[in-house]
């Protein structure tokens, strides 16, 4: 390949979308290096997904531990101990750090472990000063939290801090109503936080269809999480150790931690990418086409940093894709219809393809079908809880085109279900199946 430059590929990030892109742009032979200025794993693995859901795992003991009695168990009293999973869950995050290195070292990419910008069409320079040249550049930067701009934002924490508190706060306050908010809610809620979650307009969880959005908030405000809608904060103060925070929609509130869960933004600043003329859209992305191409050709970008879709599994198909494209000699693109998605709430939510809500303004007419249910386990443990599940079908055609679940679980099924409406089969396909009796899941294919 082209040995007037020191690699064929300089990716900038190691988080999922960089480093598979990295990996398998080795593995199809080209000279590839990559820098990361935090830990290499990124978002999804270092603070992100992966410790979060060992966050969740750790939460779920509280009602478990609580129902165990009503299943003959009698363990005492159960006491949480908030340091101990964190430092569990943080060597377990060293370890995936270390398997994520070892994965780019065996394929024999250079790593550097510092900041890097662009300083010219083929040129990188690092942080300490040093310069080197590919022939292709791969922007896999990410996102960053946002924080909203008002006096005392800097009292906050973002879900970066949140897997490194010293102690869970008594009294939560969480910024936002999507899938961090609703995440850290459950979490920090089972930990015996009071939680309040306030979000700027009344719209929880807003791309997820309306029947689970209302009943992940009954179910929460069941368990004692608090929500006001239509609030924002107008500052926050910290006195005595405590943080007073004024708002506006709601009255004033004195809270040990506030959390923002305002969406997560793309990380293209101070890289040198509108220096080098790289197009950047209004919300900071990087502009790339179907092929993840900027519009300058031999720099791309893959991931959150392009704002399509922020989630890991999409980031790691664009990575692919691009190494495939580029260095595999097969032009490949990402297929972005029918993602399946999870919000790990308590309970999580799980859904693909059209809301019932997309579906009736989309197509000519709808079938939804529902089962609003009581898990056994909640029957005998005295819990209260319902689950529903609800399929959303095309009438002309009979095809499943939406699949929407709340429910324990749900996710894990969900991953099953999402193979079945990507693969378009209709109603009378699950009816055809034999249920597994007695599972959650059944339900699926047991609807009238
Ligand atoms: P979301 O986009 O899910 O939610 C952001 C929330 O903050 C919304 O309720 C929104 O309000 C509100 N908001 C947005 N901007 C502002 C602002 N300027 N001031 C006040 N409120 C604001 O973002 P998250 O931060 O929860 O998560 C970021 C992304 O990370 C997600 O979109 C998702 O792609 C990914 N993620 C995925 C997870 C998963 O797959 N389980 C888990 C965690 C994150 P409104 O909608 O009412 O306008």
């Amino acid at each position: 390949m082209a040995d007037e430059y020191d690699f064929d590929l300089f990716t900038i990030g190691a988080g999922s979308g960089g480093v598979r892109a990295s990996r398998v742009s080795a593995a199809h032979g080209a000279r590839v290096a990559i820098a990361e200025e935090h830990r290499i794993g990124g978002t999804c693995v270092i603070r992100g997904c992966v410790p979060k859901k060992m966050l969740v795992y750790g939460a779920q003991f509280a009602e478990d531990l609580e129902d165990a009695k009503a299943f003959g168990w009698d363990i005492g009293e159960a006491k949480f101990d908030w340091v101990t999973l964190r430092d569990n869950v943080l060597t377990d995050i060293d370890r995936l750090n270390g398997l994520y290195t070892e994965t780019l070292e065996s394929h024999d990419v250079t790593i550097f472990h510092e900041r890097v910008t662009l300083t010219g069409p083929h040129e990188i320079t690092l942080e300490s000063g040093k310069t080197v040249t590919a022939k292709n550049i791969l922007i896999a930067t990410g996102a960053t939290p946002h924080v909203p701009d008002l006096p005392g934002a800097e009292h906050g924490i973002t879900s970066n801090d949140a897997f490194h508190l010293d102690e869970i706060p008594k009294r939560a306050l969480i910024v936002g109503g999507g899938y961090i908010a609703n995440e850290f809610a459950g979490i920090f809620h089972q930990f015996g936080s009071k939680v309040t979650i306030i979000n700027r307009s009344d719209t929880l969880l807003r791309s997820y269809d309306q029947s689970l959005r209302d009943r992940l908030l009954m179910i929460s405000t069941a368990k004692g999480i608090q929500f006001h809608f239509n609030t924002t904060i107008d500052r926050i103060e910290k006195k005595d150790g405590a943080l007073h925070v004024a708002l506006d929609g709601a009255d004033d509130m004195e809270v040990d931690c506030v959390l923002f869960a305002t969406g997560r933004v793309p990380h293209t600043k101070g890289l040198g990418l509108e220096e080098v003329g790289v197009e950047i859209g209004d919300k900071g992305e990087v502009k790339v086409n179907e092929f993840s191409r900027t519009n300058i050709e031999h720099i791309y970008a893959v991931g959150d940093v392009t704002d399509r879709v922020q989630l890991t599994p999409v980031a790691i198909r664009e990575g692919q894709a691009f190494a495939d494209t580029v260095f595999g000699g097969e032009e490949t693109t990402v297929d972005y219809d029918c993602i399946p998605s999870a919000v790990f709430s308590h309970p999580p939510i799980a859904s693909v393809g059209m809301t019932e809500g997309e579906a009736r303004n989309t197509l000519g007419g709808v079938r939804v079908y529902q089962s609003d249910f009581r898990p056994m386990k909640h029957v005998v443990a005295g819990r209260n809880e319902r689950g529903l599940y609800k399929l959303v079908c095309d009438a002309a055609n009979d095809r499943i085109v939406g699949i929407h679940m709340i429910a324990p679980e749900a996710p894990e099924i969900m991953q099953m279900a999402a193979v079945a409406v990507k693969a378009g089969l209709k109603k009378s396909d699950f009816d055809a199946t034999m249920a597994i009796h007695p599972t959650m899941a059944e339900e699926l294919v047991l609807l009238k």
